[in-house]
């Protein structure tokens, strides 16, 4: 059995909803299990929605809600649906509707209703998928992914409930998805990033979630695999937009993926890593407007995810990038040899909910980034009760990820020589030993990338990087 991920550029129109069921038809004998997101841009069209709901802004909230429903009814007309399947898409769009009514009549939005606004997109588009399938003479069904995913009530960022998944997948999941004894039994067909709390509330797993929710069910299912399907040739070294001469990686441990997707490498959701990390489940990331028949083997295209990438010659996987970071001094004298210090530094952040990424200490100051910096005025207002503090925006940070560096000495040296040019403002080794850190302005990052790329990439090994051209392999974001 496999899990086959579709995200919404994989789903975006009637001719990508034909090249899903074609692959599909392709893995048929390895027992799919269809995980879909919503269609491209439907999540982010429900968010304005839920606003323009709230603003009372009638005119455009029906002639958006029109849009979002024709945009459904006509890849579905495309396909040839039934009439059964438009009638529910019909069905979901009234419901959409009433909800919003009823956030402009109350005038209010609560996490818990967000959450029930945005998991429209991914209920309405497991029956465009199952339309596609069946167009294609698969049989197919759809399920309803909130009866599997059992989640906590943490509403826009749900956290699933294992325990508790685990049965419900084996006793209603499993049966459904076929035992794989006939060709004709029906392919599961359900939609990504949405669950239900033990109450059946419905929640979301936080925005690009359908990975995650297909990696908890490849996990529950113990998949083969894990196939993501996605609008690029796998992840690359660098973004391609960049550094043109960004590489393929055909191979990429858990834990390096990991530690890149954290770092801005955007094809992957960093959660989704850990089911599938924790079960041994490769994954593959794979690109639905290119794609191959066969099981993917790395070779011409895709990325292979799993627990021990081969060892290479070359010392880094890949250089991702967070921009628009803000990082934070924090500088006491008073705090000299005292405990406690970092306590108190760390909890002025987590008041604010704010989480910190990237830390580098001295005995009297403390340098920290954030992605938020929303609520930097409250924190640092805190914090300006016991230390000196100082705080600036627009800084990126780059961080050169690979499991070699570990063994090798005179890797710093090196960042450092490619570096030179660079003011560097700090610098962190992970504990991992697997990345090495740096935050730098952010308008220096087109020209630090260009030359950490050129240094440390030009003889890369064919192992483990693709050598076609990177010119068709834009970073995407499904
Ligand atoms: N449709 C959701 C989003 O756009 C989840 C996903 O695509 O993974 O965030
Ligand atoms: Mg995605």
């Amino acid at each position: 059995m496999i899990i086959m991920k579709f995200g919404g550029t994989s789903m975006e129109n009637a001719a990508a909803l034909s090249r899903l069921a074609e692959i599909v038809a392709d893995r048929r004998p390895d027992r799919p299990v269809i995980v879909v997101s919503a269609m491209a841009g439907i999540t982010d069209r429900l968010v304005e929605l839920a606003s323009l709901a709230l603003t009372g802004a009638e005119i455009y909230l029906a002639q958006a809600l029109e849009a979002l429903e024709k945009r459904h009814l006509e890849a579905l007309r495309q396909i040839g649906g039934e009439s059964e399947a438009r009638q529910k898409i019909e069905g979901l769009c009234r419901s959409l509707r009433e909800l919003l009514q009823g956030i402009a009549a109350v005038g209010e939005l609560t996490p818990r209703t967000r959450d029930a606004v945005l998991s429209f997109g991914e209920r309405l588009s497991p029956t465009l998928a199952v339309a596609a399938l069946r167009a294609h003479g698969l049989a197919a069904h759809e399920l309803d992914t909130r009866h599997f995913i059992v989640t906590d009530n943490q509403f826009n960022q749900a956290q699933p409930l294992y325990d508790e998944i685990q049965p419900q997948v084996q006793q209603e999941l499993l049966p459904a998805a076929g035992d794989g004894s006939s060709d004709n039994s029906p392919l599961a067909v359900m939609g990504g990033f949405i669950g239900a709390t033990r109450q059946g509330v419905t929640t979301t797993l936080g925005r690009g979630g359908s990975d995650f929710s297909a990696a908890i069910l490849g996990a529950a299912l113990n998949a083969e695999r894990i196939e993501i399907w996605t609008d690029v040739n796998g992840m690359l070294t660098t973004d391609p937009r960049i550094c043109p001469t960004a590489l393929r990686i055909k191979h990429i441990s858990f834990a390096e993926a990991a530690e890149s997707a954290y770092y801005g490498a955007k094809v992957l959701h960093p959660a989704t890593l850990l089911p599938a990390m924790q079960k041994n489940i490769p994954v593959w990331i794979l690109n639905s407007r290119a794609w191959l028949p066969g099981r993917p083997d790395g070779e011409r295209t895709g990325t292979l995810v799993s627990s021990h990438a081969p060892r290479s010659n070359t010392l880094f996987k890949c250089i991702s990038c967070k921009r628009g970071i803000a990082l934070v001094d924090v500088v006491s004298t008073r705090m000299l040899m005292a405990h406690g210090y970092m306590k108190a530094i760390f909890d002025a952040f987590a008041r604010q909910s704010c989480p910190v990424d990237m830390v580098a200490t001295s005995e009297v100051s403390v340098s920290l980034t954030v992605a938020d910096t929303a609520n930097l005025p409250e924190i640092a207002d805190e914090l300006s009760r016991f230390a000196e503090v100082r705080y600036q925006g627009k800084m990126a940070i780059l961080c050169m990820v690979g499991e070699n560096i570990r063994y090798r000495p005179g890797v710093a040296a090196r960042v450092f020589d490619a570096l030179k040019h660079i003011n560097i403002r700090m610098i962190s080794q992970g504990a991992s030993e697997i990345n090495i850190g740096v935050v730098i302005a952010d308008e220096d990052v087109p020209a630090a990338i260009e030359s950490l790329h050129r240094a440390f990439f030009q003889d890369p090994d064919p192992a483990i990087f693709g050598i076609e051209s990177s010119a068709q392999a834009v970073l995407g974001s499904n």
